[in-house]
């Protein structure tokens, strides 16, 4: 977990996967007056090795090539595309389900006894990039008990940030009702003022 999924309700079980998909930050409204930086935090393979330590991911300390730091972006592309499908909607969606499975072989899971009890799924890879099989391992973790449904993308276009949804009817389209949302409500009340006139 890290201080955003634990400022934003996001369960334990789902923030490597919610973490890593927000590591892209594509936001780029103005929020009083102050434009939001985009920025990527994986821009090469030492930014990833550094996420992945610093969240306790790397368990082999073997060196990320540079093939292996694009399977890594990619597997985040496509858990964002994933993701912004509406999730009524992604079984349905061939293109991003075909694509997604394509990366998702090379993050291979084995299941392992836990000594604490249960069973754990856990990473068959044995180079650098295991240390994202636990995310890998969260999306099935998620797709089980129901929680992946509720990991949605923000609707707005100038924020795209994944989030979350802790409503009980799980209807939230918006990171931020108060944000995003009050800002796409004003720009379509804007747009019919515009038609009308
Ligand atoms: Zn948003």
């Amino acid at each position: 977990m890290s201080r955003e999924s634990k400022k934003f309700g996001v369960p334990d079980e789902l923030a490597n996967l919610y973490d890593f998909a927000n590591t892209l930050d594509v936001r780029h409204f103005t929020h009083h007056g102050v434009p939001h930086p985009q920025a990527d935090a994986l821009t090469n393979a030492r930014d990833l090795a550094a996420w992945m330590s610093h969240r306790g991911l790397s368990s082999i300390s073997a060196k990320i090539t540079p093939a292996m730091f694009a399977t890594a972006i990619e597997l985040r592309t496509l858990i964002r595309d994933y993701l912004q499908c509406d999730p009524l909607e992604r079984h349905g969606n061939k293109d991003a389900i075909r694509a997604l499975n394509r990366t998702l072989k090379l993050f291979p899971l084995l299941v392992a006894a836990r000594d604490d009890g249960g069973m754990v799924l856990r990473a068959a890879r044995e180079d650098a990039l295991a240390g994202l099989s636990p995310i890998v391992a969260e999306f099935y973790d998620g797709s089980r008990d129901g929680t992946l449904d509720r990991l949605k993308m923000c609707a707005s276009d100038e924020c795209r940030r994944v989030f979350f949804d802790r409503s009980k009817p799980s209807t939230r389209r918006w990171c931020m009702s108060s944000l995003c949302g009050n800002r796409m409500k004003t720009r379509s009340y804007r747009e019919r003022q515009r038609n009308a006139g």
